[in-house]
């Protein structure tokens, strides 16, 4: 399959100079850095993959909205304006700003979940999972099969596993807090899910009465999926294949440092559950500050109110998701596996396919990660074992369902020629694949390791 790349659909007038390393400075550097990615200096890295979380290059409309941001306390013309575009493309009666996903887990959340409750989702990203887990409560993972099937091109591997999820909602009646929808699927390799997935599943909601919520971080990804991927929506707008996938839920979470195409930020909504609203409003007051600016500047809502709009234009997405698309044909074509067809925001590599010799405790994931610092100064980072940490009763390792080491691409951030070089770099290391060796774990802390561990290669 020929991919052809998709032109940028704007001009550079701002440019940030990279630096070369050496190889043997590459080598000096990551040694330094106890073989961890999170530890690298950013100036000593080439192409920087390792999230795209706030790393996105934003607009010269949105520079521009930073200096018309208004900075009073209360009552903000930059959140009124904000308040505009979300009224226009979510249809929430309460929208509120906060400083980023994370936060708006964190207001949220304590309101449905405490001890003996549970919550239920395609799939929890981590922070996502660790706020459920703070309020006492428990996060069940209910992803359809096809996920795991990396090789087979499935349209919607992001999907809610329906026979599961009638399941679970027989066997936890009455314990049910919440029921999470992450769009698009970030740890299964940000796959999307389909409108007729959420609709079984807000259907279902509604049947047992339990509020559904939108993990929203990718929700322009998700809306540009459906439209390529699901007939019935050919023809629809991408903003009003959002407002629909909005309209299916109740509440909504997002980290606006995602497809709203921003350095910091974040939301909260609730479409029409007035108490809930007045709830969420007086923790966001207590966590985050007054409620027109959430712990965020009156300029960050401005650049958001802009962000938001430029983040569901058609043409963006069709480049953003093109840039997935063509590294991943290049790859396919050298027959290097990942997850399959590409995700919104990043390519996930099959780690355990490229080095079946590297055990799941010896983190391929991982290895892979180095190696690709080493070969060309790219930064990714694993999604796999090394991530997944230990059994928290055995302490134990566990073996990740996925070994994979994750590309995300930052948005309007990197061109055709940085994409090229993955690939070369890639073919080099898939050619001395067998010689690449596994990780040992020298200190690690006792939760969320991947970010702090100091590694060690095994000889
Ligand atoms: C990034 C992300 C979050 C957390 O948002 P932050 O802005 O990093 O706090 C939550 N859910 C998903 C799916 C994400 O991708």
């Amino acid at each position: 399959m020929a991919v052809k790349y998709v032109m940028e659909p704007f001009r550079i007038k701002m440019v940030e100079p990279i630096r070369i390393l050496t190889r043997e400075e590459r080598e000096a550097a990551i040694k330094e850095a106890n073989y961890n990615v999170f530890y690298l200096r950013s100036e000593d890295v080439a192409i920087d993959l390792l999230t795209d979380s706030g790393t996105n290059a934003m607009s010269s409309e949105q520079w521009a909205g930073l200096m018309r941001g208004d900075e009073s306390y209360a009552g903000s013309s930059s959140f009124y304006k904000l308040m505009e575009v979300t009224d226009r493309l979510f249809g929430y009666n309460y929208v509120q700003p906060v400083h980023q996903g994370r936060a708006a887990e964190k207001v949220l959340f304590p309101l449905l979940l405490k001890e003996g409750k549970v919550a239920i989702s395609n799939m929890f990203f981590d922070t996502t999972r660790a706020h459920v887990e703070l309020t006492g409560g428990r996060a069940i993972d209910c992803v359809t099969p096809e996920a795991r099937e990396v090789q087979s091109k499935v349209p919607f591997k992001g999907n809610m596993d329906l026979p599961r999820f009638k399941e679970l909602l027989h066997e936890y009646e009455g314990r049910i807090g919440v029921v999470v929808m992450t769009v698009t699927n970030n740890s299964a390799g940000g796959q999307p899910v389909s409108m007729a997935n959420l609709r079984e599943v807000s259907a279902l909601c509604k049947e047992h009465s339990l509020p559904l919520c939108l993990d929203a971080a990718r929700f322009a990804e998700n809306a540009y999926f459906i439209k390529q991927r699901e007939e019935e929506f050919t023809d629809s707008s991408i903003e009003d294949i959002v407002h629909e996938m909005f309209q299916l839920c109740d509440l909504f979470t997002m980290s606006a440092k995602k497809d709203a195409i921003l350095n910091i930020g974040g939301l909260v909504g609730a479409k029409d559950n007035e108490e809930l609203a007045l709830k969420l409003k007086a923790n966001v007051i207590s966590f985050e500050g007054y409620s027109s600016y959430g712990g965020l500047a009156g300029r960050d809502l401005e650049a958001m109110a802009i962000g938001l709009l430029e983040g569901i234009d058609e043409q963006q997405l069709h480049y953003r998701i093109g840039q997935v698309e063509y590294l991943s044909a290049l790859l396919e074509k050298e027959g290097i596996a990942h997850q399959s067809p590409a995700g919104g925001h990043g390519l996930f590599l099959d780690a355990k396919a490229l080095l079946p010799h590297i055990p799941y405790y010896e983190f391929p994931g991982q290895a892979l990660a180095v190696e690709l610092y080493l070969e060309a100064g790219i930064r990714g980072c694993d999604i796999g074992s090394y991530m997944m940490g230990n059994d928290p009763d055995t302490l134990e390792q566990i073996e990740a369902e996925f070994e994979f080491t994750r590309l995300a691409i930052p948005r309007r951030v990197y061109t055709q020629a940085h994409l090229d070089l993955i690939v070369e770099a890639m073919k080099n290391i898939r050619d001395r694949a067998a010689s690449i060796k596994g990780y040992r774990i020298i200190w690690e802390p006792p939760i969320l390791r991947h970010f702090q561990a100091h590694l060690e290669p095994l000889e």
